[in-house]
């Protein structure tokens, strides 16, 4: 997962609020989380490229205020 997946995303509308239902218009602060904290017999496990990452969500429409800072911003994709 990349930066360019989110932005793609955003661009094409495939990210919904949770709040309001419409398209997130923006994010911020996107970073890769290179320094994770997996311990233990998972530790092997790897997301795709280069870890997974972070990213401030922020829907930006009218007379919404939702955003959210998360590592699952997979879940806001649509199909
Ligand atoms: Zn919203």
């Amino acid at each position: 997962m990349s930066q360019d997946v989110i932005k793609k995303a955003i661009a094409n509308q495939k990210m919904r609020c949770p709040k309001c239902k419409n398209p997130i218009k923006k994010y911020d602060n996107y970073v890769v989380m290179t320094d994770t904290a997996y311990d233990g017999p998972d530790s092997s496990l790897q997301l795709d490229s280069g870890g997974p990452s972070k990213v401030t969500l922020i829907c930006g429409n009218e007379s919404c205020s939702w955003k959210e800072r998360t590592e699952y911003w997979e879940n806001y994709l649509e199909e």
